[in-house]
């Protein structure tokens, strides 16, 4: 169980800041239709200048102020993580920070070769957590919508696992209609792989992906059809605030988790910030405004001040969107609401 830190920010409902969630780019080389659709993210789209993007020092800078404030968990993400140049060098730089207990970063895998899953362990990365949405290859280029073999992210799996990674996991977002044929095809595929699946509902995150609750697929109705073919037990958290619901296969190969955003909010242990690719400070996946960090490090501001301003935001915080979405009186203004791909999973 992760301790908070004596010093440590609280917000209006008395949590720590313990996770910070940072999105090296907002560019893809997928288009999965749930996430960038290519209507929208098309040849014209206007991603983020080189020039507005954190650079290298400003996101480490970020992440030691961040530390400071209570944070011991970081998640590189995006975007595609792995687009970003120079990213071993910042992981090498983050894993410096003293205070941190764990650096991961979530990816399509799509570019994990062997190399890269080495020079990124060698850099201090400890976890890698990848995402995958279905085995068969009409399923997956269907979802990633750039004709991408799943073999190939198969093979980045395999690299991870082969590299010594810590705790691999493989993330799999399920629609309905989409790929819920895809659920006991992947328990069967990572069943005792020495990865760990875990089933995500399907979120109504931005405001382009046209998500309608029909689409999501409730946990229990997964776990349901994996325990049609493999006994499946729950097994209790790690530690308060654990996303996951853990659960283990009676045989003895392995666990398998659920992340029941929808149906089973965890906002009351939400201890997670994050940081876009151009310096914007969210306290919350589905928030519509962000807190502009970036303009405050280029006019010059002292770490006293980017640290002051990083606790007037987390202890003015209230968001609890996942726990208000279910209440028919909230009325949601999605139109505002950030993208996946420019704040990070
Ligand atoms: N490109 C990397 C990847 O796909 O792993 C990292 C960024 S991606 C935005 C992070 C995670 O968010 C992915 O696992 C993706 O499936 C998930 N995701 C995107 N949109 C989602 C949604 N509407 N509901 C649930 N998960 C979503
Ligand atoms: Fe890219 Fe990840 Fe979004 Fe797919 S889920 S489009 S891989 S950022
Ligand atoms: Fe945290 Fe917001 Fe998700 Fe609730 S909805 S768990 S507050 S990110």
């Amino acid at each position: 169980m992760v301790e908070s830190q004596p010093h440590q920010v609280r917000d209006k409902f008395n949590r720590p800041i313990r996770d910070l969630r940072i999105s090296v780019t907002d560019r893809c080389n997928f288009r999965c239709v749930y996430c960038m659709p290519r209507e929208v993210f098309g040849p014209g789209y206007a991603f983020v200048p080189r020039s507005e993007l954190l650079r290298l020092e400003e996101i480490h800078r970020v992440a030691r102020i961040f530390v400071q404030e209570g944070v011991t968990k970081i998640r590189i993400t995006g975007g595609e993580p792995l687009i970003r140049r120079d990213l071993e060098q910042l992981i090498e730089m983050i894993s410096g920070i003293d205070g941190i207990r764990d650096l991961s970063m979530t990816t399509n895998a799509s570019m994990l070769t062997l190399e890269r899953a080495r020079s990124l362990y060698g850099a201090g990365l400890a976890r890698i957590n990848i995402s995958l949405d279905a085995l068969d290859q009409e399923t997956f280029q269907e979802i990633n919508d750039v004709k991408f073999p799943v073999s190939d992210v198969l093979s980045g799996i395999d690299n991870a696992l082969a590299t010594g990674f810590s705790n691999v996991k493989i993330n799999s977002v399920i629609r309905k209609g989409s790929n819920d044929h895809s659920i006991l095809d992947l328990a069967r595929h990572f069943r005792g792989s020495g990865a760990t699946l875990r089933f995500i509902e399907f979120m109504d995150v931005g405001s382009t992906n046209q998500w309608q609750r029909e689409q999501v697929m409730p946990a229990s109705k997964m776990i349901d059809i994996i325990k049609t073919e493999f006994p499946i037990a729950p097994v209790s958290p790690n530690y308060e605030g654990e996303v996951a619901k853990r659960w283990r296969y009676l045989d003895g190969s392995g666990e398998i988790g659920f992340i029941t955003s929808v149906t089973q909010p965890f906002c009351r242990d939400c201890s997670r910030a994050r940081i876009s690719a151009v310096g914007k400070i969210y306290t919350c996946l589905f928030a519509s405004n962000g807190h502009d960090l970036k303009d405050l490090i280029r006019e010059g501001a002292s770490d006293a001040v980017l640290a002051r301003f990083v606790r007037e935001i987390w202890s003015n915080r209230i968001d609890r969107y996942s726990e208000l979405r279910s209440d028919a009186s909230l009325t949601r203004d999605s139109a505002a609401r950030i993208e996946m791909s420019y704040i990070g999973g």
